[in-house]
């Protein structure tokens, strides 16, 4: 079901996407060669517990932390380990929601570690920019097809391959609602967005081509062909003439 938030809810929705904005800004400004993945998570949970919020991840599915880290091949849903230590040249994708007041914040940033490739540094830069390219059609009566269409287009003009099995959401009381927010998709086609409904956008772009497969963990999604992948998200709210993102 697609729910229309009320301005109550809307202003839950932006502390809880504040305080995950403020989360990831912790982790940039601590992230660095040499760290485990657990410490990033332990940082990400203390910050968003000390906030009156919950860690939304932690426990959802059984998921066992608090955000997602995936690295490098890693598409999404990585699980923060002791045993992983980031490394120079790395790009380190961050997931990570909080729930406030019963309402959801989501959202996710790739970061890069020391010197990248430029091959890399380029992934990120165009995920990052394959949400905005999105974020620029929206508004009220715009249509889901529109969007997936627009950052599809965008992210495969430099080659990517735009990952189909994982896609965006509808965020509120559950951190997944409907509809499904699909980062490809046919112009003109899918349901249109209403005001005051608020989605996760979230592209997952790969140098290679768009398959994935899960790893032995039950957890982790990497690329088929082993190339880099990289994540951006951020929690909006459709609006009359455009959109608010509630988690920058
Ligand atoms: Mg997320
Ligand atoms: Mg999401």
């Amino acid at each position: 079901m697609i729910s229309i938030k009320s301005q109550y809810e809307v202003e839950l929705m932006r502390k809880a996407n504040q305080i995950v904005k403020d989360a990831l800004n912790l982790i940039e400004d601590n992230i660095k060669e040499g760290m485990t993945t657990a410490a990033l998570d332990k940082l990400a949970h203390d910050y968003i517990v000390k906030c009156d919020a919950y860690p939304s991840f932690l426990g959802y599915n059984g998921f066992p932390a608090s955000i997602c880290t995936s690295i490098n091949e890693q598409v999404v849903h990585g699980i923060p380990s002791d045993k992983r230590v980031i490394k120079e040249g790395d790009i380190v994708s961050v997931d990570c929601g909080s729930i406030y007041k019963g309402y959801n914040g989501d959202a996710a940033r790739t970061f890069m570690i020391g010197k990248v490739s430029e091959e890399k540094a380029k992934l990120v830069e165009v995920t990052k920019q394959s949400f905005f390219e999105g974020v620029k059609i929206l508004k009220e009566g715009v249509r889901l097809g529109d969007l997936g269409n627009t950052i599809q287009s965008y992210a495969e003009s430099f080659g990517y391959g735009v990952v189909r099995s994982l896609v965006g959401h509808g965020i509120g009381r559950d951190m997944h609602e409907d509809p499904e927010v699909p980062n490809y998709g046919r112009a003109g086609h899918g349901m249109r967005l209403r005001k005051n409904m608020t989605i996760a956008i979230e592209p997952m772009i790969n140098i290679g081509t768009y398959d994935v497969r899960m790893l032995d963990d039950g957890w982790t999604i990497v690329t088929a062909d082993g190339s880099p992948s990289a994540h951006y998200e951020n929690t909006v709210l459709i609006k009359e003439d455009g959109v608010e993102i509630l988690s920058l």
